[in-house]
């Protein structure tokens, strides 16, 4: 997987969609409402659409509202990198991809569940591998 990864911004413009591109490598936001995960409930994991690096698994996502897929916590914690954001004059943490640099999203703390973490992450930054596993 890292043997391939890209380096340079013009190999990843190549490897990735423009709307991929804004969101992963310039920290871009999508529009909301238009990702095609957003509504996704099938059960199985979210990976780094840049490196294929496990993020979220389907046991953690939930409706938020928002227009983004939202999440209660990382799938690995060592997959994903949190970042003080203080761009658009506000007070953010971002949501990097840890093992390609890749910009996911930010987190909020007005989840639901104990922890209170609600991760908003764009869809375009996500692929999704589907698991056999029966919901429970
Ligand atoms: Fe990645």
């Amino acid at each position: 997987m890292k043997a391939k990864m890209p380096k340079t911004n013009e190999e990843w413009f190549k490897k990735l969609t423009p709307e991929q591109y804004d969101v992963l490598r310039k920290k871009g936001t999508e529009v909301a409402f238009t990702g095609k995960l957003l509504h996704n409930k099938k059960n199985g994991m979210y990976t780094c659409a840049g490196c294929g690096a496990e993020l979220f698994s389907s046991d953690t996502k939930f409706d938020s509202g928002t227009g983004w897929p939202s999440f209660t916590e990382p799938a690995n914690r060592k997959n994903v990198e949190l970042k003080e954001d203080n761009s658009h004059f506000m007070h953010r943490t971002e949501v990097i991809c840890k093992n390609c640099g890749g910009h996911l999203g930010h987190v909020f703390n007005d989840g639901p569940g104990p922890a209170g973490k609600r991760f908003c992450i764009n869809s375009c930054a996500l692929d999704f591998k589907e698991s056999n596993k029966k919901k429970k």
